[in-house]
């Protein structure tokens, strides 16, 4: 697609399946979680807050697209998955839709561990069609997949001033100072802090932000329905370590303009980290923290002359992510999971852009002017429009997808 192009969510939808019958994939429509569970989690308020406007949970004609290339006997799978933050499905699916054509000239085949491709083009419809992070109950799906013995209520609450600060009441209050404010609580508490409390999950606000959910939402169950069965190749099954996955989840708006990370999760194995670490380069993989550590946790790589990466570079760790639950789910390390992050603007703009689109939702609703000037904000505060940052961002996924794919030593089945 061109670098100037901004696709709806239909439009893009429509592509990625013509540019995928075009480009010899096969592919496969799912239903998405919101519709095939109409009643919603009991948890939170279902469609729009009693005192709010009622928003509609309801995505008519979406569903959850996935495109698949590779022989069924393959020993690995290359996974590349899109907006699972809803807004970020624009950025997301136009890489998609790049490497729908690229992945062509793969040897999938023709070599000693022939490989599977899969692209799975939005995994939150809802989230991409109106242009919000979260799902239809205001639930941020990478907060939301605990592990089990794991409380949801367990999770932190804002306290009343950053509450205040994040959620404002009124019209007028959601442009007061923002940014004065949060510099200046930064200052007084520390930055890392504050970007811990307020990104890394909470459960106090179910119309908050980064509202983690106080249950598994639809999309959990969806997943553990279908994900097995999208990610392994016919008779394989989740505890084969002789099947190896490697998981590209598209995320943006944390980081430098333009910049790419590949965030690990705890759970994955040592032999993953080094293999991305090996394939990509010490200073873009960012290591998984160990155990229980909180936004200060680093794991010290071994002695290396370039620069590399630290958990304790990331700003905040997030609770109840996705790669983890995907990790824990397919044990042995057969499952390698990142969560490839592209940089767009700084922390503020990114917060003032999210907290300015969740007032106008739960204020205003769908559809009103105020929504529609804040979700666009949104969109581009996640998807540039930028030529320079589109360009970039583009080679920099496809480089790292072809890197990906092509064959190693180190991707003999088994090691
Ligand atoms: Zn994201």
């Amino acid at each position: 697609m061109s670098l100037r192009e901004t696709l709806s969510y239909s439009t893009s939808r429509e592509r990625f399946r013509q540019q995928a019958e075009e480009h010899g994939w096969q592919l496969a429509a799912l239903e998405p979680p919101s519709s095939s569970s109409a009643d919603g989690p009991a948890d939170g308020p279902a469609d729009g807050p009693a005192d709010g406007p009622a928003n509609s949970g309801e995505t008519s004609g979406a569903s959850i697209d996935v495109a698949c290339r590779g022989p069924d006997d393959a020993s690995r799978t290359l996974v590349v998955t899109a907006g699972l933050h809803g807004v970020e499905g624009y950025f997301g699916s136009s890489l998609l839709l790049d490497w729908l054509r690229a992945a062509e000239g793969l040897p999938t085949q023709a070599t000693a561990s022939p490989l599977r491709l899969l692209a799975v083009h939005c995994l939150n419809p809802f989230g991409y069609v109106h242009r919000r992070r979260t799902n239809a109950q205001n639930i941020d799906l990478n907060r939301n997949f605990m592990l089990r013995g794991e409380r949801y209520t367990d999770a932190p609450r804002f306290d009343a001033e950053l509450d205040a600060l994040m959620h404002p009441t009124g019209p007028d209050a959601w442009r007061t100072f923002f940014r004065l404010r949060l510099a200046w609580m930064a200052a007084r508490r520390g930055p890392k802090r504050v970007q811990q409390a307020i990104a890394g999950g909470q459960a106090g606000n179910p119309r908050g932000l980064f509202f983690g959910g106080l249950s598994p939402s639809p999309f959990v169950a969806w997943c553990e329905q279908h994900w097995p069965r999208i990610v392994l190749p016919p008779g394989v099954g989740p505890r084969d370590s002789n099947h190896q996955i490697t998981h590209f989840d598209l995320h943006s708006g944390l980081g430098a303009f333009g910049s790419l990370k590949l965030l690990l999760q705890p759970g994955i194995d040592p032999a993953g980290v080094q293999w991305m670490r090996s394939r990509f380069g010490g200073a873009m993989v960012v290591p998984p923290p160990p155990a229980d550590a909180g936004p200060k946790g680093t794991a010290r790589p071994t002695g290396r002359a370039r620069p590399t990466a630290r958990a304790g570079d990331l700003p905040y760790q997030a609770r109840g992510t996705w790669g983890r639950w995907l990790q824990n789910r397919f044990p042995h390390g057969c499952y390698r999971y990142a969560c490839a992050e592209f940089g767009t603007y700084n922390a503020l703009h990114v917060l003032a852009a999210l907290r300015q689109e969740n007032f106008a939702w739960h204020h205003y609703g769908a559809g009103s002017a105020e929504h529609e000037r804040a979700a666009d904000r949104l969109r581009d505060t996640f998807y540039p429009p930028s030529t320079r940052w589109r360009a970039t961002v583009r080679a920099k996924f496809l480089s790292l997808a072809t890197a990906a794919a092509h064959p190693a030593a180190d991707d003999t089945p088994g090691k």
